[in-house]
């Protein structure tokens, strides 16, 4: 992995930005009559498609949230495809049901979660969001006498679902989905790191009583900060609504001493989703839909097939009961793969350096004349720079960023955030060294002083 990496090579960028046709054009824009040998094709791909390849997997790409790929993740993912095994169904594949199984009780060890929590597998942080409300909606509306896998939503009782005014945007879309729809969505007031505020939650469970459902946030995606989790959790028990916890990435602060902290209190959800594809650094694509009653997602995700047999039945865990799949990727043996590479020091380990060099990156980016916009609590940093008189704050702020990603050093994307335009660092790389922060600010500051000196 470390051999191969471009990194080291006078014209490696992060990211090139390829026009896309010319792009289409090199890759191969029509079907060829005939076939050809696999060797041929993966000569050909690996020349024409390496401009539009982004190196996430370097140590220095800080966008989005991506997370890198572990050696061990990345072997494990290429072993799982040469076999195609296809994991819906214990018999098709035992050892992927069986792997399922054992990285489930690891991730709910290492996350601090109810042993007895069922996990499903699925394709990211979306579908597990997606999972959780399923679970909610069926379980809610159960409550009520209506079944809604058999009856749906025409007719049934109203639920009502409250979320933080910075949700992210795949709830409102698991929302919409799920036919509850996100606009009858209640957004509950958030404070200026974006944590829903406790006292407006209370306010809004008190004023009707309904089945309800709320969605609480481990980590927003532009300030890393996390909803006050114990008192959201006291506040749904005292008024028996479900509790769903989007964690994508910040739920693995409870795997880690120095942030766990942060995540308090996240243990009292009913259900959670987390990534493996991002700050645990496993291929993509997988994400954990935890809920603590198993029977609310395997009603919720029920599935008559009259080859199945019930996993109760046989002692077997049987995937499929697990997701709304059927056929399907083997996606918990990266993930197994990677928490091994780890161990749960590693892991510990891997958030806390990632945090470390946030902080680094917000000290030297302020020395250096920027604004920090967020509490770094976690791994990411919010960041703007005031204009030069007479220039616009988000054309300057977005030019900086262009030229950032045009020289290639590292990788960063912009955000709005409370109105403002800003940039975006996401730490969440297990390669990202100090020394990868250090070359990056210096890149950035050189980026920011040949914004400002265009414009003089
Ligand atoms: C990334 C992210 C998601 C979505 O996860 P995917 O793996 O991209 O589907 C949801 N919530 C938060 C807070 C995220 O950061």
């Amino acid at each position: 992995m470390q051999d191969s990496h471009p990194e080291s090579t006078a014209d490696y960028r992060v990211a090139h930005d390829p026009d896309p046709l010319e792009l289409r054009r090199a890759i191969g824009d029509h079907l060829p009559d005939d076939g050809e040998t696999a060797e041929e094709i993966m000569a050909h791909l690996t020349a024409a498609a390496a401009p539009g390849l982004v190196d996430t997997t370097g140590p220095r790409y800080f966008g989005f949230v991506v997370g890198g790929a572990l050696p061990a993740s990345v072997a494990a993912d290429h072993w799982t495809t040469s076999h195609d095994q296809a994991a819906g169904f214990y018999v098709l594949s035992p050892a992927s049901a069986v792997i399922e199984g054992i990285v489930s009780d690891w991730a709910l060890d290492l996350l601090d979660l109810p042993r007895s929590a069922a996990v499903g597998f699925v394709t990211g942080g979306q579908m597990a969001n997606v999972l959780g409300l399923a679970s909610a909606r069926h379980q809610l509306l159960a409550r009520v006498g209506w079944d809604v896998a058999a009856s749906g939503l025409n007719g049934a009782p109203e639920l009502r679902v409250l979320i933080g005014e910075e949700a992210h945007g795949t709830i409102d879309r698991a929302l919409a989905l799920l036919g509850i729809g996100n606009a009858t969505a209640i957004r509950v007031p958030t404070d200026g790191q974006g944590r829903m505020q406790p006292t407006d939650l209370e306010r809004l469970l008190r004023e009707r009583s309904l089945p309800t459902a709320v969605c609480a946030q481990a980590g927003n995606v532009n300030t890393g900060s996390f909803d006050p989790l114990r008192a959201i959790g006291e506040l749904c028990r005292e008024h028996d609504a479900w509790l769903h916890i989007d964690g994508a990435f910040g739920l693995w602060a409870r795997a880690c001493a120095s942030t766990c902290e942060l995540a308090d209190g996240a243990e009292l959800a009913s259900s959670w989703g987390v990534d493996a594809h991002k700050w645990l650094n496993a291929t993509y694509d997988c994400g954990l839909a935890i809920v603590r009653e198993p029977s609310h997602l395997f009603s919720a995700m029920d599935y008559q097939g009259s080859y199945l047999v019930k996993s109760a039945d046989t002692g077997r865990r049987e995937p499929c009961h697990y997701t709304p799949e059927s056929s399907r990727r083997a996606r918990a043996t990266p993930v197994y793969a990677a928490l091994r590479e780890l161990g749960r020091s590693g892991l510990d380990d891997l958030v806390a350096r990632c945090c470390s060099h946030a902080r680094l990156f917000a000290r030297l980016l302020q020395e250096g004349g920027a604004k920090i916009a967020n509490d770094v609590v976690l791994n990411q940093v919010l960041v703007g720079f005031a204009p030069p008189s007479g220039r616009a704050a988000t054309p300057f702020i977005d030019a900086i960023i262009a030229r950032i990603q045009k020289d290639g050093t590292c990788w960063l994307g912009g955000t709005s955030w409370r109105g403002e335009r800003l940039m975006r660092i996401s730490v969440s790389n297990w390669q990202t060294r100090e020394s990868d922060v250090i070359r990056s600010v210096n890149a950035i500051l050189h980026c920011v002083q040949a914004e400002v000196e265009r414009g003089s």
